[in-house]
């Protein structure tokens, strides 16, 4: 894979738009790893509006790892009923929480490897949690992350799926470590939510589009401005 050249151009674009265009979330004021954990459970394949109207709740009602073991699985289901797939999340919920409860005396594991052993945490959860409590330089590729980073740089992947290419995670950690801050994972979410969407990117208004390789290649006068 090229070594792109505008990776630090880029990164201090996005920043610089983030500061005046961030979006806030309860999730995004804590360091607390086992609320960030509960935050991306929660977050698989709904939306941030909606988990936004129940997280709060959720973890007052259950503040700690030991608050969700002790949990009764019904009074789980009545907070998150709404988002949809409320078995599965509630099972992926308890299931970590007893993993934590017997083989880390109820404290998050700090370490990456330890993270990945916990039922249902994978890399992107796993680095979530390592960057958000702890600091950590670790990239959050999603489909957004992709997207972005597919458009702008003109990357392509040779797997069935970019998340299961290496590269694609490689080139990510790259950009987050460019930018100095695991805040860069939020600011291309925002990104990609507001101005480089899935379909119809707000390509005229783009912060980057001056150094976006698909910008680069579309006709001007055809773009659907919406
Ligand atoms: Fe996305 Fe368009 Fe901006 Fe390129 S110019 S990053 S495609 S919004």
């Amino acid at each position: 894979m090229k070594n792109y050249a505008n990776k630090k151009i880029f990164v201090e674009k996005l920043l610089t738009w983030w500061k005046k265009h961030k979006r806030n979330f309860p999730w995004r004021e804590t360091n607390d790893p086992y609320k960030i954990f509960v935050a991306e459970v929660l977050l698989k394949k709904t939306t941030s509006s909606q988990v936004k109207q129940i997280y709060s709740q959720f973890v007052e009602t259950f503040p700690t790892v030991k608050d969700l073991y002790t949990a009764d699985k019904e009074k789980i289901i009545k907070i998150i009923r709404p988002l949809g797939m409320y078995k599965q999340r509630t099972g992926q919920l308890k299931s970590a929480a007893e993993y934590i409860i017997k083989n880390f005396s109820g404290k998050f594991p700090t370490e990456k490897q330890e993270l990945l052993e916990i039922p249902g945490i994978g890399e992107y959860t796993a680095n979530a949690i390592l960057s958000f409590s702890a600091g950590s330089l670790e990239p959050l590729l999603d489909r957004n992350f992709i997207r972005v980073i597919e458009r702008v740089f003109c990357l392509k992947t040779t797997k069935k799926r970019a998340k299961e290419d290496k590269n694609f995670w490689k080139f990510a950690k790259s950009l987050v470590e460019q930018s100095g801050t695991p805040y860069f994972n939020y600011a291309v979410l925002d990104f990609a939510a507001i101005i480089c969407k899935a379909k119809n990117p707000k390509c005229q208004i783009c912060p980057a589009k001056e150094i976006c390789c698909y910008y680069s290649t579309i006709d001007k006068n055809k773009i659907v401005y919406k």
